[in-house]
């Protein structure tokens, strides 16, 4: 039996161990989803519904355990743990309306008359990060569930805290045994048997480009099917007549956020020339403004990174002689701290511009005129978020055309609306998650012809 010892990445000292999922076990537990899943699709709609309700009251009723939990075991400030726990319990409550809703169609045909249904695909396989473990197993789990699937979780080797307390809440509010298990183990076991195990339908994997190209290539030979969300290097664009100061002082937001663990962070800050010097000076109290340190202090912006190695790798886009322009603060001694970074100028084919850093910095680079804001915003692989600010409604709505991402905000730092379709473009992923048409990845169309002759 072979385990793994939870790491509070605040102080480096073991927070709990946990037991991994070995092939075999994995495989015993999707066969139980297989089993369970048959009655749960047969389960009423709005008895389903209402299971998931009494699933989000009890998420609700744990609010501040999980996120106890999280800030324990990941590191994140407890004011974004508290609220990375109710979104699940309003992922879950969102999605609870979708199970009366799944109506098929009636169409006329010669002959009769023909009908669909949306029928769940059966066992679905999320593959979740370390970096919000709560939200990204919640964006896959609650529509899964609505659409009358049993999932099967598995949440990062690093971070599996928190999702384990969520499977034995579901259980707690009268979820039947099977419909939701969570196999805390590694990607190499459990990940990869969910994408080999026939009885699993879908895939829902959130994570790194290159693993995510691994698990396609898995599920092509299942033709299994696959939503995949990816990484990102998205562009922050500031326009000279912006609302500047706005911009600025929220910039460190769209990047420093989860200490840039963050798929969706805006780690390229692209500024009207005619701007910059008036944007650096703003951005420059903002970013020592962010309050890094004790993830358990109340107002406490930014704590650690998840581990060592991975500061270590966000170190080596700043190496010795990085043109680092200032930078925000970290604590001393234990913990994965590093600090807000932001380097400029970068020339435009250095690691740091065209990477996925993951950590703490952020590059700024100007531009001239729309079109070269647009063209710089897409010379990347990836295309999952951004920001535009300009008080030309005009420009906002072109700019927002131009740049291919899936994600935007206008004259705001937001990024994840679980009310809104979230996925990327280009290499940032395959598939859209959250929203009001979610369900229907989790569902195949069946067309019934009723003969009337
Ligand atoms: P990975 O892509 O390696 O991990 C994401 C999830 O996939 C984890 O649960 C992992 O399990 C699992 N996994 C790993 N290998 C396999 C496999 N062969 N088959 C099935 N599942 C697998 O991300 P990392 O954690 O290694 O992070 C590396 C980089 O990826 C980051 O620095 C960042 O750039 C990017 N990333 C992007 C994320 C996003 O939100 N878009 C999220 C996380 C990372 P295990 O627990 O064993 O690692």
């Amino acid at each position: 039996m072979s385990t793994y010892t939870v790491i509070n990445p605040a102080t480096e000292q073991p927070v709990q161990q946990v037991t991994l999922t070995s092939a075999e076990e994995t495989d015993a537990a999707i066969e139980r989803a297989a089993t369970a899943q048959r009655r749960w699709r047969n389960v009423a709609p709005g008895d389903r519904a209402k299971l998931l309700r009494a699933f989000a009251a009890q998420v609700d009723a744990h609010i501040e355990e999980l996120a106890a939990l999280e800030t324990a075991g990941s590191g994140h400030p407890s004011g974004a743990a508290t609220w990375e726990a109710g979104q699940v319990r309003d992922v879950l409550m969102y999605y609870s309306a979708a199970p009366e809703r799944m109506f098929g169609k009636q169409i006329p045909v010669p002959g009769g008359l023909d009908v669909t249904f949306a029928e769940p695909l059966g066992v679905v396989g999320l593959i979740v990060p370390w970096n919000f473990p709560m939200p990204i197993l919640s964006w896959g789990m609650a529509p899964a569930l609505a659409a009358g699937c049993a999932v099967v979780a598995k949440p990062a080797e690093m971070t599996p805290l928190t999702a384990i307390r969520i499977g034995e809440l579901a259980l707690q509010a009268g979820l039947p045994e099977g419909v939701f298990q969570v196999l805390p183990g590694k990607g190499s076991v459990v990940g990869q048997r969910l994408v080999e195990h026939p009885l699993v339908r879908k895939i829902v994997f959130t994570g790194s480009t290159e693993v995510g190209q691994q698990i396609m290539s898995g599920c092509a030979r299942h033709i299994k099917r696959l939503t995949l969300e990816l990484g990102g290097k998205s562009a922050n664009i500031v326009f000279a007549d912006a609302d500047v100061e706005k911009a600025a002082a929220t910039a460190p937001y769209a990047v420093f956020d989860n200490a840039g663990q963050d798929c969706c962070a805006r780690s390229r800050i692209l500024v009207e020339a005619s701007v910059l010097d008036k944007f650096m000076a703003l951005l420059e109290p903002a970013v020592q403004g962010v309050r890094v340190g004790d993830p358990t202090a109340a107002d406490t912006e930014m704590g650690p990174l998840i581990s060592a190695a991975h500061r270590a790798h966000v170190a080596s886009y700043v190496h010795a002689d990085a043109p680092v322009a200032f930078r925000g603060s970290a604590p001393q001694g234990p913990g994965y701290w590093y600090p807000p970074t932001v380097l400029a100028p970068v020339a435009a084919d250095s690691p740091a511009y065209t990477q996925e850093i993951f950590g703490p910095v952020v590059t700024v680079t100007p531009f001239t005129g729309e079109d070269e804001a647009i063209s710089m915003a897409n010379d990347s692989p990836y295309g999952l978020s951004g920001s535009i600010w300009t008080s030309n409604v005009g420009r906002a709505i072109r700019v927002a055309r131009g740049v291919e991402t899936g994600n935007l905000s206008v004259n705001s730092h937001s990024s994840v609306r679980y009310w809104t379709p979230f996925g990327g473009f280009k290499q940032s992923g395959l598939g859209r998650e959250l929203g009001p048409d979610a369900v229907d990845a989790f569902t195949e169309i069946k067309n019934v012809f009723i003969a009337t002759e």
